[in-house]
């Protein structure tokens, strides 16, 4: 057999070893080329008399197949949005045909005749896993690591995934790991039954092969008769006890606000209720639809396509020639200066990590210490693994440490005088090509450049707290920052595996802008009664993780005064309502509600195993609205399009320059509902148009704040979109 993708190789004994391993690529992924392959030997093994098994596996190392090519996908959405205009039906049928493909060869492979074991040498997702569930044998490496994570990009595994998970584990935890879109150790996958052997990886091949010397049959569980479904038929006492708790599950998971979430239900239960090809078409069905979805297409963008870009350095400058950063610094080794100092040891680089004295810098130092010991013990990294990163990391008050480091983060107090300071000792030591950035959360990095010799070498790198979970980090232009210092920082950015956004320089930058929105509207409605506990599920409900009293208390009361404070400082009284001043003042001066760290905030926070739990005395404050009072469903509007309407600013002032920064930034950096696709594609999602109107009718009855600005307004009247207008590549 001729094949580009796979070699095949057949032993003495009839067994057939297909590797799979893509010549261009360093991992395998799903394209239609792969797909016809597949097809291929499975039907020319099935009428091989000479062939007896076959067991599939990688050539990757630790690396089974990353799942779908986007170009697929991609591919087939084009088509349909092609067709569709002139023939919606024929369209519709179209992508169902396109759609079941994989599935359809997944079942010719199951049904061939021939044992197949799927040997799983490394991480192996989505369309890759479904491979694995339709093979009669699954054995698993110990490093392996497995799943289908469709549902995180607003679709969910359409290729038998729904169907072959709930034969082969309980539907409850079934449903769980699809609903979650989970990634499964080989343990936790063998627990679940989905896999039925995990052995040495070195071993991997071999005992696959001893699974088909044992005779392994080729004929599925749910092919024969008298099958019986794990957790029982759906209409049985069993399932009487399964079912109903399902329905709260998935409201728990998603507030009903995936339609991908929405499919899994329902192909779980409609599809256990029938023999497995049928089951397979009712998936079919749903996947074809569920495609069709404002929210996939938007989270397919976002979440795939416009962040697998901005990773690759959608935004990094050409020709600038790419640094391997060796070595960074870190001045300050507090809160942020300690996890920016951990995340950067993680990715192999040294790290000088500075501080007023030894005392300061050991315990930034320390945050690392524990956090790799944490790994260690929890198994994500081997003992001298933890070691060999701690030893990268050099804390000293001596700035001396910072001679050859290739950037300088500074990370010190919030104090344009500290920073300053710092800056120009800094700039004493530092080699002449070194690029020097700061972590400040709000300070313009054009007047913190001021105290560099040379502002071409300075910018912003805004990371998120805590630093070693968040995923973006938010680059800051300054107005004379220069192309290599952006480069640098966007290298550095990819080599501790963050998304970057690239902003220009302005009071909040993008994410703090768009996320004191959302603190403040809650503050709103506090002042107008509106129940905090509604508030809060209001804010869950349209999809947010976090409510926003909730965050408040992380982030810090007292630090949302002193932010009120500098702002009427620096832009004037008016900047500020002077209810929420007063709010906030009465909370921190008053009563000493400082938030999560002073154990008392807009929660109370008793000691374990209780749990926090809203503050009673927030609903004494304000005369409160009856619940039955409360528009509900507008609460929601007004926290997504207050975030929204914050960051159509953000791109009107020329802050954000490409709507998939800010679609992707809203998501990873502050959790903004990631079925809109982030604060722009609600927009567009909804039409512009529509979403005028509705601030317009927010505005009549809340106030300005929500009155549309004038390039939305015009937009609108123009017929235009976000992506239409700012990034035509990017809506391609
Ligand atoms: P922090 O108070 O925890 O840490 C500041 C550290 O800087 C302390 O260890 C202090 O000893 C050290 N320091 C002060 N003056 C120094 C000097 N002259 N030389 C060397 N070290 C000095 O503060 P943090 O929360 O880590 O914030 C640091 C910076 O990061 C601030 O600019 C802040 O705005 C920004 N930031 C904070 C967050 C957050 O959530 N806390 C998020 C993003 C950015």
């Amino acid at each position: 057999m001729d094949l580009r993708n796979f070699t095949i190789d057949i032993d003495a004994d009839g067994l057939a070893l297909v590797t799979w391993d893509m010549p261009d690529r360093s991992m395998n992924v799903f394209t239609e080329e792969v797909l016809g392959e597949i097809e291929r030997f499975v039907d020319a093994f099935a009428s091989d008399e000479a062939v007896k098994g076959v067991v599939i596996t990688s050539g990757k190392a630790g690396s089974f197949t990353g799942g779908a090519d986007l170009k697929m996908l991609s591919a087939m959405f084009e088509a349909f949005q092609a067709r569709k205009a002139t023939d919606r039906e024929g369209a519709v049928a179209e992508l169902f045909a396109r759609c079941g493909e994989m599935g359809r060869i997944w079942r010719k492979l199951e049904t061939s005749g021939k044992p197949y074991v799927a040997a799983i040498n490394g991480t192996c997702m989505g369309g890759g896993f479904e491979l694995a569930l339709a093979c009669h044998g699954r054995i698993a490496a110990q490093s392996a690591k497995m799943g289908l994570p469709e549902v995180k990009v607003g679709i969910f595994p359409g290729a038998g995934g729904t169907q072959r998970v709930p034969r082969l584990a309980d539907t409850q935890s079934a449903l769980q790991m699809l609903l979650k879109g989970e990634t499964l150790s080989a343990a936790k996958a063998k627990g679940m039954k989905l896999i039925d052997e995990v052995v040495p990886d070195e071993e991997l091949v071999a005992r696959a092969k001893d699974m088909l010397r044992a005779g392994l049959k080729p004929v599925k569980a749910w092919d024969e008769k008298g099958f019986k479904l794990p957790s029982g038929p759906v209409y049985s006492p069993a399932g009487a006890q399964v079912w109903p708790a399902v329905a709260s599950l998935y409201r728990k998971e998603t507030a009903d606000n995936y339609p991908g979430a929405r499919a899994i239900v329902k192909c779980v239960y409609e599809g256990l209720l029938l023999p497995i090809d049928a089951a397979l078409r009712v998936e079919q069905r749903y996947f074809t639809e569920v495609l069709q979805t404002t929210e996939a297409a938007m989270m397919i963008r976002s979440l795939f396509v416009s962040m697998q870009a901005l990773n690759k350095g959608a935004r990094r400058p050409a020709g600038v020639p790419e640094t391997r950063i060796a070595k960074i610094g870190v001045v300050g080794a507090g809160f942020m200066g300690a996890g920016i100092a951990f995340v950067a040891a993680r990715a192999g680089i040294s790290v000088a990590l500075v501080d007023r004295d030894q005392a300061a810098a050991d315990k930034g130092k320390a945050h690392s210490a524990g956090l790799l010991e944490a790994l260690v013990k929890k198994g994500r990294a081997k003992a001298d693994e933890g070691e060999a990163t701690l030893a990268l990391i050099h804390a000293t008050p001596d700035y001396a440490a910072l001679a050859d480091a290739d950037l300088v983060i500074e990370a010190v107090f919030e104090d344009r005088e500290v920073k300053a300071e710092v800056t120009r000792r800094v700039a004493e030591v530092l080699k002449p090509e070194a690029i020097y950035a700061s972590n400040t959360s709000t300070l313009p990095i054009t007047g913190l450049a001021e105290a560099f010799p040379d502002p071409a070498r300075f910018i912003g790198i805004h990371f998120f707290s805590p630093v070693d979970r968040m995923m973006l980090t938010e680059v800051i232009l300054g107005q004379r920052t220069g192309d290599r210092a952006l480069a640098v920082a966007l290298d550095f950015v990819r080599a501790i595996k963050k998304t970057p956004i690239v902003v220009n320089d302005t009071r909040g930058f993008f994410a703090n802008r768009c996320v004191l929105r959302y603190m403040t509207e809650a503050y709103d409605m506090l002042v107008e009664g509106v129940p905090p506990v509604m508030i809060e599920n209001a804010a869950k409900f349209a999809g947010m993780p976090v409510g926003p009293l909730a965050l408040n208390d992380e982030t810090a009361v007292d630090l949302s005064q002193r932010i009120m404070r500098a702002t009427i400082r620096d832009v004037g009284e008016g900047a500020i309502d002077p209810r929420h001043l007063a709010l906030v003042n009465d909370m921190v001066d008053g009563e000493g509600r400082l938030g999560r760290k002073a154990g008392k905030g807009f929660y109370d926070y008793p000691a374990k195993p209780a749990k926090k739990h809203l503050w009673p005395g927030l609903k004494e404050r304000f005369p409160q609205q009856k619940a039955e009072d409360v528009d509900f469903t507008e609460l929601k509007q007004r926290f997504l399009v207050t975030m929204a309407l914050e960051a159509a600013r953000t791109v009107e002032e020329g802050v954000v320059t490409d709507p998939r920064e800010a679609d992707v930034g809203s998501i990873l950096g502050f959790g903004y509902a990631p079925y809109t696709g982030g604060t722009i594609s609600y927009i567009d999602g909804m039409g512009v148009k529509a979403f005028v109107a509705l601030c317009e009718r927010l505005a009549e009855k809340h106030g300005e704040r929500f009155a549309p600005t004038p390039l939305l307004r015009e937009m609108a009247e123009r017929g235009e979109s976000f992506y239409g207008r700012f990034a035509p590549a990017a809506a391609a």
